[in-house]
């Protein structure tokens, strides 16, 4: 076997990866002995030489990814081991054969031990995205794992990394079919019908993260008039509807998403005339507004890519929330979610806190959401528990 490229820590540096968190930055990084490419196989030691973890090398503020903190192989049988448990994990939560629901995330990066490896379920077809060079390479070995694993419950697989993957390594073909080749198809969520085009659509088609969150949602709908802002297909909308909401208005500026949200709502409850549809930009909603609406969503798209425009995103979280207290009609519900990685629970708190106070409303905190069980997070990565989100009470 070839000699692995070593990466030495700074003294002190190793701590967190003793506490198991799967990043290694740049700045901790004493020596490279070795050679280190993109997307690598590499071993990290502490000062003393003590090995610490494998993972993936890259280049830039996440220097490793790690995949492990005993000594590794990625050879097939440790990706069939490892999507195999993950496939597993979704077994247990109830997902795999559910006749309810056949839409779930099936591989959640660091929470499932494979960071920059994110792939969805689409009833029998898997998207995937890479986030990394590492994982990119590995990509046969992980579509045969995912075979072994889900039989015949798996025909279609699509990789999806054209936007996702580092712009790096010189790899042009970054997206297209490894099994099958089907591009869209109807899926259920709780018994509603979606229609999703996994090549077209945002992310992998679907934000499967708001499952449990938009069944809460159908919870309060009743003779609500409801106001579904960034709703990109509708999710939100269908179960208000379903909820028994008196009229339910769903808004995003992508015409796309807004003609799929028409036909979700067509086949979910055809000829219902309660739901309407603006292809419109949220802040021009806003301004233009004439209802008042008792149950507003504000799903908006990540705010802060990065930790360095943090200021900016958390200004925007205030701004557009402020918008939603200044209108809401008393008695009001509010549900209010950041999907930014680098907003923390407490960051974006502040916001909606900002928010409410400038509007001069009372507010009071009904229910703390997160992300569903199918996107776990590992306890010593903080940073996986990316979907906040509050229900308010606006008097
Ligand atoms: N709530 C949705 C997911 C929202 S993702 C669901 O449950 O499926 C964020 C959405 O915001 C995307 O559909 C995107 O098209 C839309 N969007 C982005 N910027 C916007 C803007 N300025 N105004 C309105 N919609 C916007």
């Amino acid at each position: 076997m070839k000699e692995r490229t070593r990466i030495v820590l700074k003294s002190g540096k190793d701590q967190s990866l003793r506490r198991y968190h799967p990043w290694v930055f740049s700045g901790a990084i004493k020596k490279i002995h070795g050679p280190a490419r993109e997307g690598q196989l590499v071993d990290v030691y502490d000062n003393k030489e003590e090995f610490l973890a494998s993972g993936h090398y890259q280049e830039g503020s996440i220097a490793v990814r790690v995949l492990a903190f005993e000594p590794l192989e990625t050879d097939q049988q440790f990706w069939d081991r490892k999507v195999a448990g993950a496939w597993k994990l979704r077994e247990t939560l109830g997902l795999v054969g559910n006749d309810r629901t056949s839409v779930f995330r099936w591989i959640n990066a660091e929470g499932d031990g494979m960071p920059g490896l994110i792939v969805d379920y689409y009833g029998g077809v898997a998207v995937v995205q890479m986030h990394s060079i590492g994982m990119f390479r590995n990509l046969d070995a992980i579509a045969d794992a995912m075979q072994k694993a889900a039989g015949e419950r798996l025909h279609t697989i699509y990789n999806k990394s054209g936007a996702t993957l580092p712009d790096k390594a010189g790899i042009t073909e970054r997206s297209g079919f490894l099994r099958g080749s089907q591009a869209e198809g109807e899926v259920l969520e709780n018994g509603y019908r979606f229609l999703v085009n996994w090549v077209e659509g945002q992310k992998t088609g679907f934000f499967i993260d708001q499952r449990q969150n938009r069944s809460l949602v159908g919870n309060y709908a009743k003779d609500r008039k409801v106001l579904n802002m960034f709703g990109y297909t509708g999710g939100f909308s269908i179960y208000a509807m379903g909820g028994g909401a008196r009229l339910v208005h769903s808004v995003d500026s992508s015409g796309k998403a807004i003609h799929l949200t028409g036909e979700n709502a067509e086949l979910n409850f055809p000829g219902d005339k309660r739901h309407r549809a603006f292809a419109e930009d949220a802040s021009t909603f806003f301004q233009n507004m004439r209802e008042a609406y008792d149950l507003v969503i504000l799903d908006p798209p990540a705010f802060a890519k990065h930790q360095n425009v943090l200021n900016n995103a958390l200004q925007g979280y205030k701004r557009l929330n402020q918008k939603a207290f200044e209108s809401i009609a008393p008695g009001g519900i509010l549900f209010t979610f950041s999907c930014s990685q680098a907003v923390n629970k407490e960051n974006f708190r502040r916001s909606v806190f900002v928010a409410a106070a400038n509007s001069g409303r009372k507010v009071r905190i009904l229910h703390q959401l997160a992300q569903p069980p199918d996107h776990p997070v590992s306890i010593y990565h903080p940073e996986g528990e990316y979907l906040k989100g509050l229900v308010l009470e606006v008097e």
